[in-house]
C-alpha cells in the first residue's frame, strides 16, 4: 500500500522540501562540532519562536516526553494545582498530576467550549493557595483554543507557576511566553511547525527551575530527566549531552523553525488562521456543524466537525483515504467516533490544501449517501482563501 498523497491529518503533517532535505542529510556524530553548533542554533531559534529569553530545553522525544518530563520535574506530592480542562489532553494531564501526588482542583467545561478566565479567577479564590495552573492552549482533539494570554497573568498574580501545553499552538497562533508570563511551555514539532515528530521544545523559567531544584521527586538519571539536561547540556554550555540526541530529527526541527522565522512568524500565524477559517466556512456550507460552539475559540491548527447522522467517522475516513488518497483525522479519546478533524498545519495550511481536505470530506460523505452540498462547500472554502490572500504570502 502506498502512502496518502495528501496528509492533512491532525499531525504529523506534510513536511516542506526544506524539512525533508534536512532530514535526509547524512547522520552526524553528535559531538561533531558542526552538529553542536546546529543544536545550539536550534535552541536559540526555538526561543525566538516562543518569544522568550528563558531556557529552552530540547527533549529528545515526541511532545509527550516533554510534557511528562516537565510535569514530573515540577510537581511535588501535595502540590496545589489548578488544572483547566476543556479537552482530552487536559484530562490526561490531570491524571498525571494526581499520579505524582498533587492536590488537584479542576475547572472543567464541555469539550466543545473554551475555558473562561473568570472561572479561573473564581477557582483560584476558592483554593486559597495555588502553586501551579495548567492549561492546554490549543486542544487539538476538539479544535478549541483557550485564552492563554488572559489566563497566564491570572496565574502569575496568584503567585502560581503557569504551565502550558502549546504543542499544537506554536507556529499556528500567538504564543508570547515572556509577555504573558508562562513558566513552563511544551511544544511539538509535527504540528504547526510542519517538522518531524521526535523532539519536544520545552521552555523553563527561572521560577520553574527553582521549584524543580527544590522538588525531591524531580527525576534524575532517566530519559525523562529535565535536571539531567540542565546539569549536563546547559551547565557545560553545549559541550556534553546526557545521552545521544536524535540527530536527524534535530536537523529537521531546525529547518522547520528556520523556515517559519524566515517567512515571518506573524505571517505564518495569519496563514494558519486563514486556512482554519476557510475550512470552517467550507464545513458549514456543506451543511455540517462545527464541533466548537463558536468560531471565536475555534483553533487555527485543526478544524473539528461533528459527524453527521447515518455515517461513521472511521468508515468515512477509510473511504476518503482509499478513493482520494487524502488522509484526514477522526476524533481522539472520547471524541473518536464523534468528529472529523481537518489538519491545516505547516505546509498543509498553504495554497489550496484546505480546499483539498474540504472537497475530500464533502465528496466522501456524498459518496456514502450523506446529503451534503459539495459545490457550496468548495466554493465557500475557495472564496474565503481568495479573500484572505494569505495562502502563499508566507
Ligand atoms: C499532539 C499533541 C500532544 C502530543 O501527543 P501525541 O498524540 O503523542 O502527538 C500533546 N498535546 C497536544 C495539545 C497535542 O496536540
Amino acid at each position: 500500500m502506498h502512502e496518502a498523497d495528501f496528509t492533512l491529518s491532525a499531525g504529523p503533517t506534510i513536511a516542506s522540501s526544506r524539512v525533508r532535505e534536512a532530514l535526509g542529510r547524512p547522520i552526524p556524530f553528535d559531538y561533531d562540532p558542526s552538529f553542536l553548533v546546529e543544536f545550539k542554533t536550534t535552541e536559540r531559534l526555538a526561543a525566538d519562536l516562543f518569544r522568550t529569553a528563558k531556557d529552552v530545553v530540547m527533549m529528545q522525544g515526541e511532545a509527550v516526553l516533554g510534557l511528562e518530563a516537565t510535569a514530573r520535574a515540577v510537581v511535588h506530592p501535595g502540590m496545589k494545582c489548578l488544572n483547566l480542562v476543556s479537552g482530552v489532553y487536559a484530562a490526561w494531564f490531570g491524571d498525571w498530576l494526581r499520579s505524582y501526588g498533587a492536590e488537584v482542583t479542576e475547572v472543567t467545561v464541555p469539550y466543545d467550549e473554551a475555558i473562561d478566565p473568570a472561572e479561573v479567577r473564581a477557582a483560584i479564590e476558592g483554593m486559597g493557595e495555588v502553586e501551579l495552573v495548567a492549561l492546554v492552549h490549543s486542544e487539538t482533539p476538539s479544535g478549541i483554543e483557550n485564552p492563554l494570554s488572559e489566563i497566564a497573568p491570572i496565574a502569575k498574580e496568584a503567585g502560581a507557576l503557569m504551565y502550558a501545553d502549546v504543542v499544537s499552538a506554536l507556529g499556528g497562533t500567538a504564543v508570547e511566553i515572556d509577555e504573558w508570563g508562562v513558566d513552563i511551555a511544551v511544544a511539538g514539532c509535527q504540528k504547526c511547525l510542519g517538522g518531524p515528530p521526535g523532539i519536544s521544545l520545552c521552555v523553563v523559567s527561572d521560577d520553574a527551575w527553582t521549584a524543580i531544584e527544590a522538588n525531591p521527586a524531580a527525576p534524575r538519571g532517566t530519559f525523562v530527566s529535565l535536571l539531567d539536561w540542565r546539569e549536563t547540556w546547559l551547565a557545560s554550555e553545549g559541550r556534553k549531552f546526557p545521552y545521544t540526541p536524535s540527530v536527524s530529527d534535530v536537523r529537521g526541527v531546525h529547518a522547520a523553525i528556520a523556515e517559519c522565522l524566515d517567512h515571518g512568524l506573524e505571517e505564518v500565524i495569519a496563514r494558519h488562521a486563514a486556512a482554519a477559517r476557510a475550512c470552517r466556512l467550507g464545513a458549514e456550507a456543506m451543511g455540517l456543524e462545527l464541533w466548537p460552539r463558536s468560531h471565536d475559540y475555534a483553533a487555527n491548527c485543526v478544524t473539528a466537525i461533528r459527524c453527521p447522522d447515518g455515517v461513521g467517522v472511521s468508515e468515512t475516513l477509510a473511504h476518503i483515504r482509499d478513493r482520494y488518497g487524502v488522509m484526514l483525522s477522526g476524533g481522539y479519546g472520547e471524541l473518536t467516533e464523534k468528529v472529523f478533524r481537518i489538519g491545516h498545519m505547516g505546509t498543509g495550511s498553504r495554497s489550496l490544501f484546505p480546499l483539498v481536505s474540504v472537497a475530500a470530506l464533502a465528496r466522501g460523505l456524498a459518496d456514502l449517501g450523506v446529503e451534503v452540498d459539495v459545490g457550496a462547500a468548495t466554493a465557500a472554502t475557495l472564496g474565503s482563501l481568495s479573500e484572505s490572500g494569505a495562502a502563499v504570502t508566507a
